[in-house]
């Protein structure tokens, strides 16, 4: 891209980002936590990275938020490399469920969570990351974050973590249900911790959109230089964003917007445009999917204004 376009490409998301600013306050059902500060409420950024290390950001973009749900695709990519594709594709399907995130519902079929994007599928990748105790796996999941990130400061917050913990039946039910289901073996209670520490990782809307643009670029930080996950397993992973993403909006997501994305219920997004770049979003008001209302609204004209959907006729 031209120095001039650069400046162009710019100044549209600026504008873009100043007009969702003022957007979709009336159709947010919740916020999580449901408790959320009311400056925390309001807060948005919008960051980019290119696969040649340019870097764009409007708003909010160096506020540090939990990843959520969008950490499932990093341990997911790293459950890959521990194992290999077959063996974790035996324990975990890539099937969209059409359920919502925490739903206790299986492919019985072939006796597996139906995809990693959902809390079941989620919890079978964070127990087939190697390590010999939690401790161990959290640290191997940072590792790989800081290198997906470039940002050697990426930590646990172990405030969030704790209040994740405390409020956790539905998580420790699912792993329940699939231990009884011999879905997942050994210490429930371990299974759970390595994921919502995974899940309670911090980073901002500029971490973000580097993580994403490492995928965008077969798995190499663009920012560094360091790989941060096999080329092989890159496909796997953008792929399964694709059809399972966004929750049981991953249908409408991949027709309006068309892009491989992950959300969480920080109101963050991840999106990856193979080739091209990384964005991340956060604006923490969410829909009745438990997206991002702003960030969904945000990216389908971003995708619509740039030509960004994957299957668009150029
Ligand atoms: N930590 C949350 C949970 O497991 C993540 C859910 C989400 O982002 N949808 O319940």
């Amino acid at each position: 891209v031209a120095l001039g376009e650069q400046e162009l490409v710019r100044a549209q998301l600026n504008e873009l980002h100043e007009k969702y600013q003022a957007f979709g306050e009336e159709q947010v059902v919740s916020y999580y936590p449901e408790d959320a500060p009311e400056e925390q409420r309001h807060l948005f950024g919008l960051a980019g990275t290119n696969v040649d290390g340019t870097q764009w950001q409007a708003g909010d973009c160096s506020v540090p938020f939990p990843l959520h749900s969008v950490s499932k695709v990093f341990t997911y990519g790293l459950a890959l490399e521990d194992n290999g594709a077959d063996a974790t594709l035996a324990r975990v399907g890539v099937e969209p469920s059409g359920d919502p995130f925490n739903s206790i519902t299986f492919d019985e079929v072939h006796h597996r969570p139906h995809n990693p994007m959902i809390n079941s599928g989620a919890l079978v990748a964070a127990s087939l990351v190697r390590g010999r105790d939690v401790d161990e796996k959290v640290d191997r999941i940072l590792e790989r974050y800081r290198a997906y990130s470039g940002n050697p400061a990426l930590a646990v917050d172990q405030r969030i973590l704790r209040a994740q913990l405390r409020s956790n039946d539905r998580n420790l039910g699912i792993c329940y249900v699939m231990r009884s289901l011999g879905m997942i073996t050994g210490d429930v209670d371990e299974v759970v911790e390595t994921y919502l520490s995974a899940c309670s990782i911090t980073v901002t809307a500029a971490d973000l959109s580097v993580m994403g643009a490492t995928l965008a670029k077969g798995g190499i930080n663009p920012m560094t230089g360091e790989r941060a996950v096999p080329r092989e397993y890159v496909r796997d992973i953008v792929s399964v964003m694709m059809t399972c993403g966004m929750y049981d909006a991953a249908g409408q997501w991949a027709n309006e917007v068309g892009i491989p994305a992950k959300s969480g219920v920080s109101g963050d997004i991840v999106c990856v445009l193979p080739r091209y770049f990384g964005f991340g979003v956060y604006s923490p008001g969410l829909d009745v999917h438990g997206n991002s209302v702003r960030g969904v609204a945000l990216c389908r004209e971003l995708s619509e204004t740039f030509g960004l959907h994957v299957f668009a006729d150029p």
